[in-house]
């Protein structure tokens, strides 16, 4: 695929449009994240032929087992939060479809919590691993339109994901008007492109990880992509203490000339140097972090949003 189109507004007349930077990830391979004059909208911008696919089957991605992990105690503190405000909009009982379920952590919580819930998530192994681990019920139909388990649910959740996805075929729209509830509750979490981390790491922010990253959000343009779709922003929140705390540290280690690839490292064998830097680094991540969500500047952008 070739990317030259917006994908928030579809304006296709972007080769001039600033470029923001310019990302090698070989020497034949190089990336524009740009500007969209029509609507202020980051994207990754390429016209020579990507398989983007490929680079969701490279070891950067690979399905690893981590309920023993310390990642997985973290997720675990970080969803029941979600939880709990999730809970203050739509009380028990109510159901959840998580779009883009990944290995299901979200939905296993969410379930432990009392929760109804079914997930969507077209990478194979990743389904597989929700359901035989945590035995959920998980559709890995690659989803264009319709209703995908023939009802409506109270709450839709989208993790990570519209930053994965082009939204020419109006995935977004045709996602909530057959999959919500009318009065159902909206839930989007994505990459903070106007984050302190991503303006101090420039073009070796964490979260920038193109191309398999199209969409690089800002608070303003996620608001009014969601307002498009006849939803308020209820609540919002700048901080996750997995994401946004992994992201920070890549920034830190950016500065000392670091320009690898933190998340993928940490799931290779990690070297007595990686395990120093981090623990050299994490207590000031954490405190720049906290600091920088409380200005809106954190990692992350989470926003609750309802009709
Ligand atoms: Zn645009």
């Amino acid at each position: 695929m070739i990317i030259t189109t917006c994908p928030v507004c579809l304006n296709d007349k972007t080769e001039l449009s600033p470029v923001v930077f310019e990302i090698k990830v070989t020497d034949e391979e190089r990336y524009l994240i740009r500007k969209c004059q029509n609507c202020h909208h980051n994207f990754t911008w390429f016209n020579h032929e990507v398989d983007i696919r490929s680079y969701y089957d490279d070891k950067d991605y690979a399905v690893q087992d981590t309920k023993k992990s310390i990642f997985f105690k973290i997720q675990e503190i970080e969803y029941n939060q979600v939880l709990k405000k999730i809970k203050s909009f739509k009380p028990l009982p109510s159901d959840i479809l998580d779009f883009g379920s990944g290995k299901g952590l979200f939905l296993h919580f969410a379930k432990e919590n009392g929760f109804g819930v079914k997930g969507i998530e077209s990478s194979v192994p990743r389904a597989n691993y929700a359901i035989e681990h945590f035995n959920l019920d998980i559709n890995t139909d690659y989803y264009k339109s319709g209703s995908v388990f023939n009802k409506k649910f109270d709450i839709l959740t989208l993790f990570h994901v519209l930053e994965h996805i082009h939204l020419s075929e109006n995935l977004l729209g045709n996602l909530l008007k057959d999959n919500l509830k009318e009065d159902g509750l909206l839930v989007v979490e994505v990459p903070n492109f106007d984050s302190w981390q991503a303006k101090w790491a420039g073009n070796k922010w964490l979260h920038l990880d193109v191309p398999r990253h199209i969409s690089h959000f800002t608070p303003q343009v996620l608001k009014t992509l969601i307002q498009s779709h006849g939803f308020q922003i209820k609540t919002a929140s700048y901080f996750s203490l997995h994401l946004g705390i992994v992201g920070m540290i890549q920034t830190i280690f950016s500065w000392f000339g670091y320009k690898g690839f933190l998340i993928a490292e940490l799931k290779r064998k990690k070297t007595i140097l990686l395990i120093l830097g981090l623990l050299c680094a994490l207590p000031f991540a954490i405190l720049l972090e906290i600091t920088a969500a409380s200005f809106k500047k954190g990692g992350i952008i989470r926003y609750y949003a309802i009709k």
